[in-house]
């Protein structure tokens, strides 16, 4: 199970309570194979039929396989949904036989949408189909239309589900207590006690659960990590790679799936939900909950919490400490709090905040990729020399005053820079409230920094021919100003201030 389905969907339903062994799993499984027929019958997709009824598709998923007992309520907006009787999905009848139940199934599969679409023959499930082709077959459906259901998320339903993600995590101050709980116990069956989990710990956390890490050199290039579930291993990159701390993070990652139960996504917004769970438990693993409190509270008391000993405590990069800050400064010190991931371009790449502080924004919610203010300290922070330490600012904007903290890093693809911060309030319990350096800001105001200046927009404008970087990470929109995928304001303070001077000879 989900621990943030659990978390943020479905706060103590009746479903999470034990129940008798053995009557369960029919039952389940044949409402659940009703409720596939007819709605493969309607040709609707999970995920359509999750939006008619108001419940997350993975869990619809969940319930077609028969792998959870959906409510009364849950049946009777489905029936509702798909125009039949609700009775007709509680029928307790069984199907008479195992290959009956398999021709039912066939013969649904093939009226599908779907598979007419592909304009294929069609197989008659006659007593003269041996039996395992019959179950060959309704597999390659099965297998048909999961693929298709996953492969079905554009671009535009991507956004989506990261924005929905979002705002789940921002529900509940982006704390998950089930997985929380489960990384501590780990961490502490395998000696973990205080400061840096060590390599050492985690492969003994890996072998606790059955798994052997090999460091090889040949790993597929689309790949960060290969478990072989068959013979329990977990395949890593080489241990002398650079920035070896990565490693750790990148085994646990991989042991996550299997702590966290996950199985083979069902959709998109299944993988992205995966992929934060697992992001979520190294973290957890990295910085365990009990001992990272403790130092974050005795910081707090003396009025000097700073990301930068935070991670040093416990040898995890910037990006890692000042992430994990967002799980714990609100749920466990009562701060609310902001992190901000921005690239030297100006987008914003990873976001999160439950302190009201602005973020930009597309019409769909959707945040990644979009540019953040030039007067915000995320920005303003790549403008600063001295980059060795945090920088630390005020920053005004429509939605208050906040105080932030920026420290800068860079990878191949550019520099990019690594912000926490919070309401003025809370600026108190934090190294570095003493700065004088205070910023306003007015965005989304176009008048705030996204206007170019009108004497260099004058004297430019028709003078400038820059040609645009492309943006591998994101396939947001670019800033959009007189040039496609350029920053006019940019573009004209450069030219300003490398043209030569006039002649006055
Ligand atoms: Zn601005």
């Amino acid at each position: 199970m989900s621990p943030l389905r659990v978390a943020a969907l479905e706060p103590l339903s009746e479903q999470n309570a034990p129940e008798a062994p053995g009557r369960r799993g029919l039952d389940a499984l044949s409402v659940g194979r009703r409720i596939r027929h007819h709605r493969q019958a309607r040709g609707l997709t999970l995920a359509q039929l999750g939006e008619a009824v108001g419940t997350a598709q993975s869990l619809l998923s969940q319930v077609e396989n028969g792998k959870r007992e959906p409510r009364l309520s849950l049946i009777g907006a489905v029936a509702d949904a798909l125009g039949v009787p609700a009775a007709d999905l509680l029928d307790p009848a069984p199907p008479p036989t195992h290959r009956a139940a398999l021709e039912i199934e066939l013969e649904q599969a093939q009226r599908s949408p779907l598979f007419r679409s592909l304009g294929l023959p069609r197989v008659s499930s006659s007593r003269k189909l041996p039996l395992d082709a019959l179950e060959a077959l309704v597999a390659l459906h099965a297998e048909l239309a999961r693929r298709h259901d996953a492969s079905n998320a554009t671009p535009e339903e991507a956004r989506r589900a990261n924005t929905e993600i979002r705002l789940l995590l921002r529900a509940v101050d982006n704390h998950l207590p089930e997985i929380e709980e489960v990384a501590e116990d780990l961490v502490r069956a395998a000696g973990y006690t205080v400061g840096a989990l060590t390599h050492r710990q985690v492969a003994r956390m890996a072998h606790d659960l059955g798994f052997t890490i090999i460091h090889v050199d040949d790993l597929p290039h689309s790949t960060r990590t290969v478990t072989d579930l068959a013979n329990g291993r977990i395949y890593l990159p080489p241990a002398s790679i650079p920035g070896g701390h990565g490693l750790r993070s990148l085994a646990l990652q991989a042991i996550a799936h299997r702590v966290l139960g996950h199985e083979r996504p069902a959709s998109y917004t299944e993988f992205l939900r995966q992929r934060l769970e697992i992001n979520y438990f190294a973290a957890c693993c990295l910085l365990p909950r009990s001992a990272a409190v403790e130092f974050l509270s005795a910081a707090k008391a003396d009025k000097d919490l700073a990301v930068e000993d935070f991670r040093d405590a416990f040898g995890v990069t910037h990006e890692a400490a000042a992430h994990r800050l967002t799980n714990l400064l609100t749920s466990h010190l009562g701060i609310p709090v902001h992190f901000l991931r921005v690239g030297d371009d100006g987008a914003l790449y990873r976001g999160y905040e439950n302190d009201g502080v602005p973020f930009p924004q597309d019409a769909s919610g959707a945040v990644e990729g979009q540019t953040v203010c030039r007067q915000w300290t995320a920005r303003t922070v790549f403008e600063v020399r001295n980059r060795t330490t945090e920088n630390y600012q005020y920053t005004d904007t429509p939605a208050g005053t906040f105080w932030c903290s920026s420290q800068t890093g860079s990878t191949e693809g550019g520099g990019f820079s690594i912000t926490v911060g919070v309401p003025y309030a809370h600026a108190k319990w934090f190294r570095g409230r003493d700065t004088r350096v205070r910023r306003r800001s007015t965005c989304p105001d176009a008048a705030c920094c996204r206007r170019p200046d009108v004497e260099l927009e004058r004297r430019w404008a028709d003078a400038a021919w820059p040609s645009a970087r492309l943006h591998a990470q994101t396939l947001a929109p670019l800033p959009s100003g007189r040039f496609p995928g350029v920053d006019d304001v940019e573009v004209y303070e450069f030219l300003a201030s490398h043209a030569p001077r006039p002649d006055t000879t």
